[in-house]
């Protein structure tokens, strides 16, 4: 039985979580009305040949702390405990297993994430599993992909905050949602190496966060002997 059921999910490595991450979920809590947003670190991901830096521990716990203070945004660990590769189709497939419908599941990401769509595993059946939500990301426009992906173009609906909801939620059929906003421009990537050069995090991380990762030493030089 469940009780929340028009479900986000934002997957990623969060290596760490930073405020764009908790930009995009925001976002599509509000202009799709979800009732939650499942955050959802990514084991091994299988785009990427290097692990990630930070544990898996460190990374849940980095979501736990960064999501505190956002009822609507639940840390999750089911990639983590799934052993393998975490490939979304069969992270979705786990999500069907405890009777969600691929109508009721909001798959969240950035619309650099979804440009590489047609080399994920089971492509392009994964997009019957669940509804896709794709956000702009500074550099990476979520309309331009229209022209880039010809072969979806039928299942992409563009919204903004004044579209009615009420069609395209009762739609049986999963949907690609795109949506134009403005994200922060962040990254893990340039946070590891700020945080490696010993510059300032504040700003572009929960301070919750950036406390974690001085006192644990996450990605400086004492963390790496
Ligand atoms: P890295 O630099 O290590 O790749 P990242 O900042 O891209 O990290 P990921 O964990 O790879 O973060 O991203 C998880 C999801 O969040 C992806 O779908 C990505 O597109 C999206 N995302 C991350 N940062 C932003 C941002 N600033 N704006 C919009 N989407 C973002
Ligand atoms: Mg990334």
């Amino acid at each position: 039985m469940i009780a929340k059921r028009h479900t986000g999910i934002l997957g990623g490595r969060f290596d760490p979580i930073h405020l764009g991450h908790l930009a995009i979920a925001t976002i599509a809590h509000r202009l799709l009305e979800l009732d939650q947003i499942l955050m959802m670190p990514s084991r091994l991901a299988p785009h990427r040949a290097a692990p990630a830096l930070a544990s898996a521990d460190d990374r849940l716990a980095m979501v736990t702390l960064a999501t505190d203070d956002h009822p609507h945004l639940q840390p999750c660990n089911l990639e983590l405990k799934t052993s393998g590769p975490s490939y979304t189709a069969v992270t979705l497939g786990q999500l069907r297993e405890q009777g969600y419908r691929p109508s009721e599941l909001f798959f969240i990401l950035g619309a650099d994430a979804f440009l590489e769509i047609e080399t994920w595993y089971d492509y392009p059946g994964i997009l019957d599993s669940a509804n896709f939500v794709v956000v702009s990301r500074p550099g990476y426009q979520a309309s331009a992909l229209i022209n880039a992906l010809p072969a979806i173009e039928n299942r992409i609906e563009l919204i903004s905050i004044d579209t009615k909801l009420s069609h395209l939620k009762t739609k049986t059929h999963p949907v690609v949602f795109m949506i134009e906003a403005i994200t922060p421009a962040i990254s893990s990537t340039d946070i590891r190496t700020r945080a490696l050069l010993g510059k300032p995090l504040d700003g572009l991380l929960p301070s919750s966060v950036v406390r974690y990762i001085e006192r644990h030493h996450l990605y400086d030089t004492d963390g790496r002997q």
